[in-house]
């Protein structure tokens, strides 16, 4: 079976990895061989608690390393981790429970306090099914249930729920060579090493913070800095202390580390990974990031990827790639995937995106109907994305199926606007929604941020777009606002907007 199975993979850790600090929270510092260690210990509490092989388990908690711990130790006790969105509600985080039908809810202890847990309890959830993240270590006892040695490659690793951007979040299903895959090809990609010191800003729940993060410590050895909550001066501190030099994230964690005020007294040169997506990427945002001197960050490779809960990540840049290719595309397809255009456009290639290949989920939880739908007889995903790719390969998604809206008959894809629009001079931010009109059934309405120092008014970002888009593509409407509403991996919320 080699290390196609997380507990393999982790005890191969152990040993590869010994001392080697595996996780740096604060003072606390826990080595590859002592994370072993505690993971055992803690499924054996599962299995005490009567967590049965396959069973699934969710995960409620900001990032730490009692939160990496209590994960492993899900797939060392045979089950099937379920990680839930810290910023859940009690009410969301019991709709979880009820949909997977978990055996336990691991809770992280800031939250055992809180109204959060008696949201919980109040929407049904056995007070016995309720598990204290941090006691999980204390109360092991000694067990002869320890599951490790029957998980397989094809066992269901995980359930990971997509962001909800656009309906009601879907759980996909991941085997735990699919988990274990990605990660590795991920780190391949990266260059990711040993003395590599991983800042995890992206939340563990979510795959680009547990696949691509967790799981990639485990095959490199890395060290990994769980960061719970993003503090500019935080970050900042750490990094220099801690000399950082992996740091993935949304393009707005770089766009304030560069004109962050306290920046010139820190020393951030021991960057040297940072990798990107899921949002407008400016080229200049590129170029600073890769500039050396005070005005850059001096990052020797800047790359952005494509992914999702689905497929994990199925495209990303390679190094050397211009910061215009870095920008404006999410890459090739990496190693064990394959993409394509469906049905493209005759005028300008776009079509739908397609995913194929080794770390593409096995399906949808409970639904075979979604399922089928997501993922065609020949094995492709359709990811409900709108892309084009390069003569190279490289794909730019331009929007996706369901964020268009239609002006005097014409389709319009927001994102087409958004990455002109984040050219102009003096805009740090941009989205654009439709929004009704009497006359053209919609129109766009454009919410921009201004750079630090810099003023923006409505007529000339109107005036911008007409200069540089077809008339039916120019925002009618254009308000200047202080903030984007952003989810935890930077994505706009669009919701949000049109609430608003
Ligand atoms: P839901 O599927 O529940 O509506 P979601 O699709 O936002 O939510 P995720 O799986 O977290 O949930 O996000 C994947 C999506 O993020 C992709 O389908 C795509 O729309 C977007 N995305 C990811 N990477 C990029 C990128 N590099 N450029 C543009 N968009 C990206
Ligand atoms: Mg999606």
């Amino acid at each position: 079976l080699g290390t196609n199975t997380l507990p393999a993979l982790l005890r191969d850790a152990a040993e590869r990895f010994g001392d080697h600090p595996a996780y740096v929270e604060g003072d606390r510092i826990v080595s590859y061989a002592e994370l072993l260690r505690l993971v055992e210990a803690t499924s054996e509490v599962y299995v005490n608690s009567g967590a049965c092989c396959g069973d699934r388990i969710v995960l409620w908690g900001p990032n730490s390393i009692d939160w990496a711990v209590a994960a492993l130790a899900v797939s060392y006790a045979g089950g099937v981790l379920v990680p839930v969105n810290s910023r859940y509600v009690g009410a969301e985080v019991a709709d979880v429970v009820e949909r997977t039908d978990a055996a336990l809810v691991v809770v992280h202890d800031g939250f055992l306090g809180r109204d959060q847990v008696r949201e919980l309890r109040d929407a049904g959830v056995d007070d016995q099914v309720i598990t204290p993240m941090a006691g999980l270590m204390s109360a092991a006892r000694t067990c002869d249930g320890l599951r490790h040695e029957e998980v397989t490659p094809d066992d269901v690793a995980d359930i990971l729920f997509t962001s909800g951007t656009t309906g009601r979040s879907k759980g996909a299903m991941s085997a735990h060579r699919q988990t274990i895959g990605a990660a590795r090809a991920w780190a391949e990609l990266g260059g990711v090493r040993q003395d590599d010191r991983y800042l995890v800003i992206n939340p563990f729940f979510h795959s680009f913070g547990y696949k691509v993060g967790i799981v990639v410590g485990l095959v490199t050895g890395a060290t990994l800095y769980p960061v719970a909550t993003f503090d500019l001066d935080e970050t900042m501190r750490l990094i220099e202390d801690a000399r950082i030099t992996v740091l993935p994230g949304a393009p707005t964690i770089y766009q304030s580390l560069l004109t962050a005020p306290g920046r010139a007294e820190r020393d951030l040169s021991s960057l040297r990974l940072a990798v990107t997506g899921a949002a407008v990427v400016p080229v200049v945002l590129i170029e600073r990031m890769r500039a050396p001197g005070p005005d850059g960050l001096a990052i020797d490779q800047v790359v952005t990827a494509f992914g999702m809960t689905e497929a994990v990540v199925a495209t990303m840049c390679r190094e050397g790639d211009s910061a215009e290719t870095v920008a404006t595309t999410c890459g090739r397809a990496i190693p064990g995937m394959e993409i394509a255009i469906a049905e493209p456009r005759s005028d300008s290639g776009a079509g739908e995106l397609l995913i194929r290949g080794d770390y593409v989920m096995l399906g949808y939880l409970d639904d075979a109907a979604a399922t089928a739908e997501a993922i065609d007889s020949d094995g492709w995903l359709h990811t409900g994305d709108i892309g084009v790719l390069d003569d190279d390969g490289n794909l730019t998604i331009t929007d996706r199926l369901k964020d268009m809206y239609i002006s005097g008959g014409f389709n319009v894809y927001p994102a087409e606007i958004e990455q002109v629009l984040a050219r102009m001079e003096g805009v740090a931010d941009v989205a654009v929604i439709g929004v009704p009109d009497e006359r053209m059934g919609e129109v766009g309405k454009a919410y921009v941020v201004a750079a630090p120092g810099h003023t923006v008014e409505p007529d000339q970002v109107v005036a911008f777009a007409k200069e540089r888009l077809a008339n039916f593509k120019v925002p009618r409407q254009v308000a200047v606002v202080d903030s984007l509403p952003r989810n935890l991996s930077g994505k706009v919320l669009k919701t949000e907007l049109r609430g608003g």
